[in-house]
This record gives structure tokens, sequence and C-alpha cells, in this order.
């Protein structure tokens, strides 16, 4: 198929109102023209003009078995010939559906007794808020029904969700948070500890601060707590160590539900089937989406424990018939899609390859950028990780948000043919290439090494001087700083490609 790009191009500028852009420099223009995507195959997507790119970042951390997988497309078309559509209100069901819930509890962790569908992260967070109401008023304990978030925690962005989101400028001029959510210190040893303090000893100064805020709250005021496993938009930050054990301790003395986001780590990103696997974290209610159809089709789920779900069930003669659902709750297009990518998932071992390749990968980003001076800390774990830039590494001080390190970063990797994200939250570089990404069989040849030392000489070179740092860069030694940057971003992801 050809496509009119002007024609196309056009129309977008004029109708599409997209999320997460200045729209008055979309309007004008002065952002360039919209990206158009073409096609995917494999690991990389290709655009009206034929550029391809190397997709490290599965799109938005979504697409983690690859682009052009045919098998899925074919299980969607499939069930759209066959049945497109029925609701799942009042007990209908499809095969599809009643298979994949019962894999679902099956392979989730912990005692899971039901899969609640929706059709994005945001709606089924949505849902885990409402279960929580629920679930304390069936118990008789109208009052416990706040939920805790974390500073820098992302759960999307409707009108709960976006209130449990932890940064501001997703708050910012839309009414948020609304009451009844409350944020607590996130788990980022390199920002928040004090000096000496262990990463242990962190840890557990975050869950006396949990503590402290459960007590001051009121204990039987508090629903639930909620957390991705590994800390996602708001800049990829594994947990320290000790954390979650720290954490759960707290939640399980004042009788609080554990709510694991697993809308990224879900489905094998930390090497693990479940980040909660990964960490030892024991939740009572699970949401997934994202990966759980790869993206093909939109289709989250809120899964219900065993401990909720028994509530739930024995309150029905009480209350009634439980309502709460949407049209499209477990759709069977959704479903075979899941299906599908759940068989690619277990069979090529997503999670294995995640673990395997994911370890060169983490080693290749420390190896070759942590020690580049504009480098505060390179992080990561399974096929996520992303690298921290400052502006003096000794005093960990930031770029001045003016720089917009990040994003130039970002924009050079672009030109040199990987998708890197500027993170929303700080000059943050984030990788989280599709779960299929491989390595590559020879490093001999690897072209690392020569940007790298390009970089490394145009750095190290620059004479000190003795004003403050953040103004040691201009904007112009920034951009050059940014270019030679892009083809060792490039690198790392060609390595593992
Ligand atoms: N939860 C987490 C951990 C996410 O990363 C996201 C999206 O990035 C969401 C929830 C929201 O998902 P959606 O964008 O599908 O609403």
């Amino acid at each position: 198929m050809t496509i009119d790009v002007k024609n196309i191009a056009e129309m977008d500028r004029n109708a599409v109102l997209h999320p997460f852009t200045q729209l008055k420099d979309f309007a004008s223009g002065k952002l360039g023209e919209p990206t158009i995507v073409e096609t995917g195959k494999g690991i990389r997507i290709q655009d009206a003009h034929g550029k391809q790119l190397i997709d490290g970042f599965a799109g938005l951390y979504c697409v983690n078995v690859g682009y052009g997988r045919t098998e899925v497309a074919e299980a969607i078309s499939r069930q759209a010939y066959r049945l497109a559509y029925y609701h799942s209100y009042a007990a209908h069901t499809t095969d599809e559906l009643a298979i994949l819930s019962d894999r679902l509890v099956r392979m989730a962790p912990g005692k899971m007794s039901k899969v609640f569908y929706g059709m994005s992260g945001s709606d089924a967070n949505e849902t885990q808020a409402k279960l929580v109401w629920y679930y304390n008023n069936l118990r008789g304990k109208p009052q416990k029904k706040k939920i805790i978030s974390r500073e820098r925690g992302y759960h999307g962005c409707s009108v709960v969700s976006g209130s449990m989101t932890g940064m501001s400028f997703y708050h910012d001029h839309m009414d948020l948070p609304r009451a009844g959510i409350l944020h607590t210190g996130v788990p980022h040893h390199y920002w928040g500890a004090e000096a000496g303090e262990t990463e242990l000893e962190f840890s557990r100064r975050r869950a006396e601060e949990l503590d402290a805020l459960i007590l001051r709250e009121g204990p039987d005021t508090i629903g639930a707590f909620i957390a991705e496993p590994v800390l996602g938009t708001g800049g990829i930050t594994p947990p320290p160590e000790g954390y979650w054990p720290a954490i759960q301790e707290v939640l399980k003395k004042y009788d609080i539900l554990l709510i694991a986001d697993e809308v990224i780590t879900g489905f094998g990103r930390t090497g693990s089937m479940f980040g909660s696997q990964h960490y030892g974290i024991e939740p009572d209610l699970i949401t997934v989406a994202k990966g759980l159809t790869s993206a093909y089709f939109p289709l989250s789920g809120a899964i219900v424990g065993e401990k909720v779900y028994k509530v739930m069930e024995e309150g029905a003669d009480r209350v009634g018939a439980f309502s709460h659902g949407y049209t499209y709750s477990g759709h069977p297009i959704g479903a075979a899609a899941a299906n599908a990518v759940l068989d690619i998932v277990e069979k090529e071992d997503l999670p294995g390859n995640a673990r395997a390749v994911g370890s060169y990968f983490q080693e290749q980003l420390k190896a070759k950028f942590a020690q580049l001076p504009i480098v505060g800390e390179v992080r990561g774990v399974g096929l996520m990780g992303a690298i921290e830039f400052v502006a003096d590494r000794e005093k960990k001080t930031r770029f001045a948000p003016q720089l917009t390190v990040g994003a130039r970063v970002s924009k050079a990797a672009r030109n040199g043919g990987l998708i890197a994200r500027a993170m929303p939250h700080g000059d943050i570089l984030g990788f989280a290439p599709p779960l299929v990404t491989t390595r590559r069989k020879s490093t001999r040849s690897s072209p690392l090494l020569k940007p790298l030392s390009a970089v490394s000489w145009m750095i190290w070179s620059r004479p000190a001087r003795k004003s403050d740092r953040q103004l040691q860069f201009s904007t112009s030694q920034m951009l050059l700083i940014s270019t030679a940057t892009a083809p060792l971003c490039s690198a790392v992801a060609v390595c593992a490609a």
C-alpha cells in the first residue's frame, strides 16, 4: 500500500488530539511532521518514508513478541470471522475467554482466583480501586478506603489511576490527585539515600516512612498499597535490596491489600514471568495489560486473589450482582490475541530470553556508559534499562531542565536509527526492547568502541571550568554530546538485536 504522506500528515495535524504532545508546537509545525509508522517486523518499525528504526522501547514497553507475528494476526482474524464480539455480562463467555482466564489464574503468582477484563492498564487500575472499596464495604470496614501509591509511580492517567500516578505533571491542570489517594517515598537509592546509607538501610527507612504515614492517617482508613515491582515510567528503577520484604511486612501488620501493577513487568520483562516472582512479592490483586496481548489488541486484566474474591462471593447474597463491567470486558478477539501471544511467550521462553539477553544488555549498558562523566547511574533488570544523565557525578546535580539532555540524547539516538525513550521524569534514557531481542552472535566487529571513544574524548578533553558544572556544557556542546552518544546508543542496541 502506498500512502499519500503529505495528505495523511495534514489530516493528522487537523484532527488527531495526540497524547503527551505539546499541542501548540505540533499545530504550528515546530515539532515537525508526525511520524507515520507504516509497518513493523521483529524488533524494527518502518515509517512512511521507508526509514527503519530499531524499536528499543517495544512501542510503549508492550510489543513483547515483536512486530509482524503472523500467529497472532491469524488468531485475531480467525476469531473475528468466527465471532467478532459477544459480551461477558450475566455469565456469557467464549471459549477463548475461559481458556485465557484459566491460564492466567494458574500462571499468576500467589493464590489468584478470577480475572476481570478491561482495555487498558488505566482502566484495570480503576477497577482495582473499586475492588478495594467493594471488599472493605463488604467486610464492614467502610472507612478503610484510602490507597497509597508512590512518588514517581505510574499507574495510568484516568481519574483514579492518574491520581495513583505519582508525578505532578500528570496532575497539574487536571484536578488530580483526587482525595483518598496518598503518596509515599520513591525507592530510588541513587537519589534518595543519605550519605553512607546502604540499600538495605534505605529500604528499611522507606518502609518506616510508609509505616509512619499509615499511623498518621489511621490504619483503619488505608485499604491498599499499589506499586510496580520495578518502577517504570518514573525512571526504570529496580527496587533497592530488601525493599519488598520490608514493605510487605508493614502492609501485613495493618491488614492492607497489596496491588502489584504488573502492566510492564508481567509476562517476562524482568526475566521472570511476573515481576512479583522476581522480587518475592505476594500480591492480593495484580494488574496486567501491555504484554498480555503484546499490544496486538487492547486488553487488560485485574487479577483477583482468593482472599478478596471470597469476600466478594460471600457478600453477593446481601448486595446482589457485581455491578461493574464494560461493553468490551473479555472481548473474544482480545482473548484470542492473548492466548496466541502467551503461546509464544511460553514456547519461546521469553522470560528466559529476557534473563539471558537482558544480563548481557545490562552488562553492556554499564560497561559502555557507567563511567561517562555525564552519567550518574546505569540501572535495570532483564530487558528494561535506563541511563540517567547528570551534570556533576560527584555532587549529584542534575542538568538544567532547559538543556533537555534526555530528550536530545533520545532524539539523536533516533536519528541514528534507535528508539530509546526520553523518560518523562529527569534526564533519563529508557530501554525496553521487545523480549524477542537476541544477542548478536559475534561482538568482534562491534561498532561500540569507535563512538565510545569519541564521546569519552569529547567529554574528558573539555577543560574544567570554575563555574557551576551545570553551565559547563552550553547548548551547542550538549548537542555535540548528544550526537556522539547516538551511535553509541544505537550500537548497544544493535549489539543486542
Ligand atoms: N500501569 C503501568 C505500570 C504502566 O506502565 C502503564 C502505562 O504505561 C499503565 C498502568 C497504564 O496503562 P495504559 O496506558 O494502557 O492505560
